[in-house]
């Protein structure tokens, strides 16, 4: 069995894969903003320091890690940049060497079907935040709403993951993202009670009939990590019940 960080475990996703992992028999690090292992605040360079200092005193290597901790489209402009992409990749870099030290060791990184069905005329600031320039892009988000600036740090996040795939490759650590649609937690209990974003929330398309349940992403990324996905490298798994491909149905990936 192996050892695992999970961040934003406190919570929905987090905790879900938490309790995922506990009961496959693996040893879970959580880290969180409250109520974790590693206590941080992944919106502050200095927190996502602390936190990969906190880990890398608990253990010398690591099997695999699940980057939940995100804030929604309803958060402060500069904590939805902080967290959604500057700390995911600070964690995810901090943590590459414990975790070329592991056996089979995988990552999946929550991003978020908000790439997809988020129109978006300028994508420049995912350009600026995947250029590590944090001062420029909180300017930049400073002039967007909070959906543009959510859906841009989800499609940051995930193009810094798929931009790892040889570096990571070559040490032999696989590296995903899954791209939840809705799913029942409190960050989209605030985004459905926001007077501007809870009617286009309830409104998206849901081809089953109902929104996730955090145990419908834990499940997934699960498999993931598992060695049974030992091709899947790279990819970004929508995990959304068919919300994507009613706003792109005839998109092939
Ligand atoms: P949630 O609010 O239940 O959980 C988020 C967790 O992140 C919480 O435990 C919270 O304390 C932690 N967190 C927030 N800010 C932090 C900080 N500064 N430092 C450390 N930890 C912090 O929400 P969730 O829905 O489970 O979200 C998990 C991930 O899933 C997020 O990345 C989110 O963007 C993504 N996601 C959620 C939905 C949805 O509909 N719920 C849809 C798409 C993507």
């Amino acid at each position: 069995m192996g050892t695992f960080v999970v961040t934003g475990s406190a919570s929905g996703i987090g905790a879900a894969v938490s309790r995922h992992l506990g009961e496959a028999g693996h040893t879970v690090v959580g880290v969180d903003i409250r109520d974790a292992d590693v206590t941080a605040d992944l919106a502050s360079p200095a927190g996502r320091e602390a936190a990969v200092h906190a880990v890398q005193a608990m253990t010398d290597r690591l099997d695999g890690a699940v980057l939940c901790a995100g804030v929604g489209p309803t958060a402060p402009l500069d904590v939805i940049v902080g967290v959604n992409h500057f700390g995911t990749v600070a964690v995810l870099d901090g943590l590459e060497p414990l975790l070329a030290a592991g056996t089979d060791p995988a990552v999946v990184v929550i991003g978020s079907h908000a790439t997809t069905v988020t129109p978006l005329e300028d994508t420049s600031l995912a350009d600026t935040m995947l250029a590590g320039d944090e001062d420029a892009a909180l300017a930049a988000a400073a002039a967007l709403p909070g959906f543009a600036v959510y859906a841009l740090s989800k499609q940051a996040v995930t193009r810094a993951v798929r931009h790892r795939v040889t570096a990571w490759g070559d040490k032999g650590i696989r590296i995903n993202v899954v791209a939840p649609g809705p799913v029942a937690t409190p960050l989209l209990d605030a985004t459905r009670e926001d007077a501007l974003l809870g009617a286009a929330a309830d409104a998206l398309p849901k081809p089953l009939g109902r929104v996730g349940v955090p145990d419908d992403i834990a499940a997934v990324a699960l498999f993931l990590v598992s060695r049974a996905a030992g091709y899947v490298h790279g990819a970004v798994v929508v995990v959304d019940g068919g919300t994507d491909c009613i706003a792109r149905p005839d998109a092939v990936c």
